[in-house]
């Protein structure tokens, strides 16, 4: 798993899913340089904002996609299909937008 780089002295020391427990109210000491990493909140809200809803357009595009008439286990089967996606899309996309910042106190 790759890992985030330090704003403030470069070390690999914030791993995605530390990344993605980040919120605004949080932060987290690099192990390296002992520094208050956090991400911007603003940005972490507007996409956590799209975070909450990006898996359920994503559910039912994919059930708009399957064929009718479907049977309910087809359906759940695509919904859950599009759901995932959706949600590692993303993951991907927080992880790639969001930067980290170091904390001023
Ligand atoms: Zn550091």
């Amino acid at each position: 798993m790759n890992k985030h780089k330090c704003p403030n002295c470069g070390a690999p020391s914030v791993t995605v899913w530390q990344k993605l427990w980040l919120g605004a109210l949080k932060k987290m000491k690099c192990k390296d340089c002992g520094t208050f990493i956090t991400v911007p909140w603003f940005r972490s809200l507007l996409v956590l904002g799209f975070g909450t809803i990006t898996p359920w357009v994503g559910g039912a595009l994919a059930l708009s996609l399957v064929p009718k008439p479907a049977g309910a286990v087809t359906f759940i089967a695509s919904f859950s299909f599009g759901f995932i996606l959706c949600t590692l899309l993303f993951l991907w996309f927080y992880n790639w937008y969001v930067p980290l910042v170091v904390k001023h106190a």
